[in-house]
């Protein structure tokens, strides 16, 4: 996987946008991208990456390619999800920037003049951070502010809160994070852990346009368990020190029996400790195996060396094709 571009970009500008089944939002996304980017006075490439849809966004993203040569579509052959998508993007990518937007608009473009300021004075990424989460559920946002607390406490690379997958990358950002050959893309861990001069701005989330959310609960605790299996070996390190504990405290009440039994006999069969001490042993032992397996599993996923995708189509913006295919 090389950067295809090298170090030649064709535009200012690239934005990827990852989205899945989003046909309703992208006639205006389209317009609302156009006349965000206008002001910039520079070409800008509009690079949708269609993660497997089911409806009619593929034709919709067709239909936009024909009426405008800025506009480029990576189609996956099926929903590969969106970190992955966002992988294709960067990778195809040809801006010397690149922003990265939700399809659904609840991430404003109109922000995008903004970042490329930031971008121009200075910054490698720019991330946007979300000003509330007041626009979702009661449940989600705890579990969120969960999920936040405890990969900072795990993870060696500070991952900031409520920062999601709005921001802009420099070419070096983009370089950098191509380099990354995992499967297992936790793409907030990856953006923090490249480093670069990084600045953040705040933006209010927009509702969402049109069309559902992507995301199930159950999609949610899988992608915060990569999340934290793929930046912190702590959870290795708490199953070891648990064992050690649970020992030191069995070779405790050993001791404490065979006291108790020298000096007061043994006057009742000990079966509730007896119980307690193989449950607890039992549980501890099957919790530690478990969290070696979900290691294991992601190293068995790495080791086969699969694409991260495959993409079906590819039609790239024809405005940027001469440039792109004159070479270094
Ligand atoms: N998305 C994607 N692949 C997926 C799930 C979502 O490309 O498997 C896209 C989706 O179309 C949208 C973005 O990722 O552009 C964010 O998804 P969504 O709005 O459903 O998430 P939420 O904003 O509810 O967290
Ligand atoms: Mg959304």
């Amino acid at each position: 996987m090389t950067d295809p571009l090298g170090t030649k970009p064709a535009c200012l500008l690239t934005v990827v946008i990852p989205l899945l089944n989003e046909q309703e939002v992208l006639p205006e996304l389209h317009a609302r991208l156009k006349a965000a980017t206008a002001g910039l006075q520079a070409p800008v490439e509009l690079l949708f990456v269609d993660d497997g849809s089911t409806d009619h966004s593929a034709a919709v993203l067709q239909g936009l390619a024909a009426q405008d040569p800025q506009v480029g579509v990576i189609r996956f052959s099926r929903n590969f999800g969106k970190e992955q998508a966002m992988s294709a993007g960067l990778q195809a990518a040809r801006g010397e920037a690149v922003v990265i937007l939700d399809a659904d608009l609840q991430h404003p473009p109109e922000h995008i003049p903004e970042m490329v300021t930031a971008w121009r004075a200075g910054a490698d990424i720019v991330n946007m951070k979300r000003r509330s989460r007041r626009d979702e559920s009661w449940t989600k946002r705890r579990a969120a502010g969960a999920f936040y607390r405890l990969i900072n406490r795990l993870s060696d690379t500070p991952i900031p809160a409520d920062i999601g997958d709005f921001r802009l990358l420099s070419r070096r950002a983009v370089q950098a994070l191509n380099r990354m050959p995992e499967r297992n893309r936790f793409m907030k861990g990856l953006f923090a852990w490249i480093g670069f001069p990084q600045v953040t701005l705040e933006y209010d989330v927009a509702e969402r346009a049109g069309g559902a959310t992507k995301w199930s609960p159950h999609q949610l605790t899988r992608l915060a368990v990569e999340g934290i299996t793929a930046f912190s070996i702590q959870p290795l390190k708490f199953a070891t020190k648990l064992g050690l504990l649970t020992a030191l405290l069995a070779v405790g009440l050993g001791l404490f029996y065979l006291v108790r039994a020298l000096l007061l006999g043994d006057p009742v069969p000990g079966f509730p400790t007896l119980i307690v001490v193989i449950l607890m042993l039992g549980g501890m032992q099957l919790m530690a195996i478990g969290l070696l397996g979900e290691y294991l599993g992601r190293l068995w996923l790495e080791s086969k060396q699969r694409p991260l995708y495959i993409v079906q189509d590819h039609w790239p913006a024809r405005q940027f094709e001469a440039s792109a295919q004159e070479g270094p």
